[in-house]
């Protein structure tokens, strides 16, 4: 068999669609063939355009991924459009900056909340699903290259990103022989709402440029073939991973 990355016929689920990675992931995934379900709290009207201009189709979903309301909602309505729900991206996610010895239970509980108790009960709808049919499917999650280091003045988001790195592994240990690869991206610096308020500040902008190998803020198009890699057959043996896309941050 040869190779493939195609994902037509394929329906995928992206979080948190409407802006950023998530809007990159969802053209990426369209550009290969998938039909892709844009969930959010906000418009998703810039990305249905774009995803349109690729030539694939979508449909949106509006949902407040801060509790566990949606979760149900979200593969009903996505099988209702097209009878399926293959991939799964985890990506929405939201970050709070204040130093550790100040930090407050609410930036906590807002974090976590998003970033793992979410994706934890979204991932386990749509994987009940898959197992009741007997069918496999591809999760995978956006992590960070918190994942793997401490950062500073971010504690929930780091505890959040090193969770996410677990429960992929984790997952990935459960529903393998599912026939369900669970893998996570960790994205480096990408230019996107997230990381504004780091590129408006010009010594912590210049310090990350100066220790990113490839030289340059990573574009939110440059994530899109490692998204379509672990959507696709290429990573049908590929489980538990957790792979960089930085510029060489990590190699540093
Ligand atoms: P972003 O532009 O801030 O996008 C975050 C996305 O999550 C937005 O679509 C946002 O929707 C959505 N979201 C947040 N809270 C939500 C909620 N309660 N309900 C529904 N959607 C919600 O930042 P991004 O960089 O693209 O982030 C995407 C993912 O990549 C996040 O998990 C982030 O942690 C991760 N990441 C980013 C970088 C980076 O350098 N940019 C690096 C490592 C990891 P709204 O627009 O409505 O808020």
């Amino acid at each position: 068999m040869p190779i493939s990355f195609d994902l037509t016929g394929k329906t995928a689920i992206v979080t948190g669609a409407n802006t950023g990675l998530g809007q990159a992931i969802s053209v990426a995934l369209a550009q290969a063939g998938a039909d892709v379900a844009l969930v959010g709290r906000s418009s998703m009207a810039e990305t249905e355009t774009a995803v349109s201009a690729a030539g694939g189709r979508s449909l949106s979903i509006q949902a407040d991924l801060s509790s566990l309301e949606p979760v149900d909602r979200i593969i009903s309505e996505t099988v209702a459009w097209t009878g399926r729900a293959d991939i799964l991206v985890n990506n929405a996610g939201i970050i709070r900056r204040a130093d550790a010895i100040d930090f407050s239970e609410a930036d906590w509980d807002a974090v976590m909340d998003v970033n793992l108790k979410t994706v934890f009960f979204l991932s386990q709808a749509f994987a009940r699903r898959l197992i009741t049919e007997g069918k496999g499917g591809k999760i995978v999650n956006i992590a960070s290259l918190l994942s793997f280091q401490g950062g500073i003045r971010i504690p929930s988001y780091t505890a959040s990103k090193s969770g996410l790195a677990g429960l992929t592994r984790l997952l990935a240990c459960e529903w393998a022989a599912k026939g369900i690869n669970v893998n996570a991206i960790a994205p480096g610096y990408f230019t996107t709402n997230n990381t504004e308020a780091l590129r408006d500040d010009p010594d912590r902008n210049a310090a990350i440029l100066s220790r990113i190998p490839a030289g340059h803020w990573g574009q939110p198009e440059e994530l899109g073939g490692a998204a379509v890699f672990l959507a696709s057959p290429a990573s049908d043996y590929v489980h538990g991973v957790v792979l960089p896309v930085d510029g060489g941050w990590l190699a540093r």
